[in-house]
């Protein structure tokens, strides 16, 4: 057997781990365009503020390190090009070179690349987006070698806002601007006001409800807003978010989801029967309200490349769908969510109640205890979770973590104020904040 895997980050190279591990013989050969494979995408922006500080550590696994440890034929500086579904072929492009591989089974994890829109001016060079190790050594260069004073992040996602803080951290005065009316979709408005203030209080000049028009060059980069206001600037880093990279399978003919990313059966199966896709650059069903959509995350990247490998090797596996389960530091703040937020419950006529806690992390009486918000979101019919957002300092992750697994085990809010969780007063209380939050919606 022959299996071929388009990208070689999160879903390719989990794809490849897993197809080698379920049998020794398989010939795998990894396609990467870019000449990384396995880096740590979610770890860039630390390695521009410095806390991750040996660009080494970014490279999880090297090219020569899957060969050896996998026998996986990895070649990078390698883009596919086309996919000959008829004849099971793929034309690759290396070097200036183009040849065919053959193959028995095709994996796309081609990802998302960051949407970059059309203002005038976008093309300058000094606005940059992030999404791989290219793109973290250009802008790392420019911010030494230049020494730059002024940054300008658009967009208030999890990239932006990383970026933002990074940049903060090595000094560098930071603006943000937000077209919406608030930063962090996941969250809704009142929690993500939270976060808000918490940047504000951390330097960052935080502009939300405008968005850029225009970016012109004099001595710096200067940027007019729809408002009028304007803005001078060293760098501009682009995070409006992500669009999944889907011109290789629609050029081969593969089905595309109403959501513009590549459609796949719950066996991560395309609608050809040889060629399966993950990651990014797919629809997933939301594991909410069964509707689908898009959630470009690291660990539902990870697991789908591990279910299109155990079904090519005949292990019948299923994807159940994507919450969404995400987590944010922003300075001294997390910010966490899994399941559906207000907003999405409300546009898809789902009826919800919702509740809201405050709780330490630990035991109040132990030093070092914060208090944490939870909004929870639930069924009025039967307490079944829906969602729920966490803004904290201290224990938010395990929280979130708690609460996520309850929603994939489609517990309601009954069963959380059953939960025995773990306690002693540095780590928790008699009562941990998920059995309160549990209470107080029961
Ligand atoms: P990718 O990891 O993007 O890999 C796709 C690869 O395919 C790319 O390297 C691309 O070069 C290659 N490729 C595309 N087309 C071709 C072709 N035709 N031929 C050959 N190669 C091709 N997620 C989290 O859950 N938590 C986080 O904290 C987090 N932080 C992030 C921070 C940043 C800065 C970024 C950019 C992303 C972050 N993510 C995070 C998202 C996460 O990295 C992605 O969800 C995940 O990497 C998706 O995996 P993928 O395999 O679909 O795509």
């Amino acid at each position: 057997k022959k299996v071929l895997i388009i990208g070689g980050v999160a879903g390719g190279a989990s794809a490849a781990a897993r197809l080698r591990r379920l049998d020794e013989d398989i010939e795998i050969i990894m396609f990467e365009r870019g000449g990384y494979i396995s880096f740590a995408n979610c770890g860039l922006p630390y390695y521009i503020g410095g806390t991750i500080n040996e660009r080494q550590k970014l490279l999880v696994q090297t090219e020569e390190g899957m060969e050896k440890r996998f026998n996986i034929d990895v070649r990078t500086h390698s883009e596919v090009t086309n996919i000959f579904t008829d004849t099971k072929e793929v034309e690759v492009v290396s070097n200036g070179k183009t040849y065919k591989e053959k193959y028995d089974y095709l994996i796309l994890s081609p990802g998302a690349a960051p949407f970059v829109p059309s203002i005038e001016g976008v093309s300058l060079d000094q606005i940059y987006t992030l999404r791989n190790m290219e793109d973290v050594d250009r802008i790392k260069e420019h911010v030494t070698k230049n020494k730059i004073n002024k940054a300008v992040v658009i967009g208030g996602g999890y990239v932006g806002i990383e970026m933002a803080e990074n940049l903060k951290h090595i000094g560098i005065d930071t603006t943000l601007v937000e077209a919406a009316e608030q930063v962090m979709g996941p969250l809704d408005f009142e929690m993500a006001k939270m976060i808000e203030k918490h940047m504000i209080d951390n330097g960052i000049k935080l502009i939300v409800g405008d968005a850029v028009e225009k970016f012109e060059k004099g001595n710096t980069l200067e940027l007019t807003l729809k408002s009028g206001k304007k803005l001078n600037t060293d760098i501009v880093i682009m995070a409006i978010g992500v669009r999944p990279e889907i011109n290789l399978a629609k050029k081969a003919g593969l089905e595309i989801g109403e959501r513009g990313g590549i459609k796949v059966d719950s066996n991560m199966k395309t609608s050809d029967p040889y060629i399966y896709a993950v990651g990014d650059a797919i629809e997933v069903e939301d594991f909410i309200n069964g509707v689908n959509t898009l959630i470009p995350l690291a660990g539902p990247a990870n697991k789908q490349g591990r279910i299109a490998a155990d079904n090519i090797c005949g292990r019948e596996s299923v994807y159940k769908g994507t919450q969404g389960t995400s987590i944010i530091k922003v300075f001294d703040l997390t910010a966490a969510s899994t399941g559906n937020n207000e907003k999405t419950l409300k546009t898809q006529g789902i009826p919800y109640v919702k509740s809201y806690t405050q709780s330490g992390s630990h035991a109040g009486y132990y030093p070092g205890a914060f208090q944490m918000t939870i909004k929870l979101l639930f069924s009025p019919e039967d307490g079944k979770i829906l969602g729920a957002q966490i803004v904290g300092r201290d224990g938010v992750d395990k929280r979130i973590d708690v609460i996520a697994t309850a929603i994939r085990a489609g517990m309601t809010v009954y069963d959380l104020e059953e939960l025995e969780l773990a306690y002693a007063p540095p780590y928790s209380s008699a009562k941990d904040p998920v059995n309160i939050a549990g209470f107080t919606a029961a």
